[in-house]
């Protein structure tokens, strides 16, 4: 079995997520993409809480059968950490199951200082995204150079949905813009549903 463990704050989660998930599961040949927010990421407050995240998620890819959603971080109280995470995953689906997290290329620059990366590294594989106009060269040196020096596994793929972002997102519900077709609509609803991003909202 090969399994694609799809790692964010999802603050919103939004169509570059989705289609960036969807993408690597044919290529890779996944059976599945198990969507994993982060419940309290270890370098930073997010902006809305846990539990809207979390529905947020669960509206966003409930038409997709081989999306699920795991509440796996969202349980914890501490802070969280992938290693954590991919350890629990390991023993739920067996030794002989491939594990690939999935998350921005940005963070995956950041793994040798993840808790227990040289543990990690050894568990899983990686894949991160970058956006269009992201500068390729310095990162696959980047990428290239944490390959030799540690014998990780990491593809970097390129998603053009990915110009769309969360941050971007919660600035536009902010300044009272449209980000219609940004994410699936349940998503949209439930944002202004339930006021999220509005703090300090100004009209343009
Ligand atoms: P983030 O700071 O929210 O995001 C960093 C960048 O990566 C943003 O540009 C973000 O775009 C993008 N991104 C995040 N998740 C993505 C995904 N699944 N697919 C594509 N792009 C993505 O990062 P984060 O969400 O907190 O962290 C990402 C994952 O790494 C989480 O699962 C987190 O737990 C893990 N992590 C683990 C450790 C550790 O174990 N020590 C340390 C850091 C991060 P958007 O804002 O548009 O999503």
């Amino acid at each position: 079995m090969k399994i694609g463990l799809m790692g964010g704050t999802f603050d919103p989660i939004h169509n570059g997520h989705l289609v960036l998930a969807e993408q690597v599961r044919t290529r890779f040949q996944m059976d599945k993409i198990i969507f994993i927010p982060a419940g309290n990421p270890p370098h930073k407050d997010s902006m809305a809480s846990k539990e809207h995240r979390y529905k947020m998620t669960q509206l966003a890819i409930e038409d997709n059968e081989f999306f699920e959603l795991s509440r796996i971080e969202l349980d914890q109280d501490n802070k969280t950490y992938t290693i954590d995470t991919v350890l629990k995953l390991r023993e739920m689906y067996g030794d002989e199951t491939e594990v690939y997290f999935i998350t921005g290329a940005d963070m995956i620059l950041d793994l040798p200082t993840w808790k227990k990366f040289d543990e990690l590294v050894h568990l899983c594989k990686f894949i991160g995204s970058t956006r269009p106009g992201v500068e390729d060269k310095e990162l696959s040196d980047q990428i290239n150079a944490l390959v030799k020096d540690y014998k990780a596994d990491i593809t970097i793929t390129q998603v053009p949905a990915l110009a769309i972002s969360s941050t971007d997102i919660r600035r536009r519900v902010k300044y009272n813009l449209s980000i219609r077709y940004l994410l699936p609509k349940s998503a949209e609803d439930y944002i202004y549903e339930h006021k999220l991003y509005i703090d300090e909202r100004k009209v343009l």
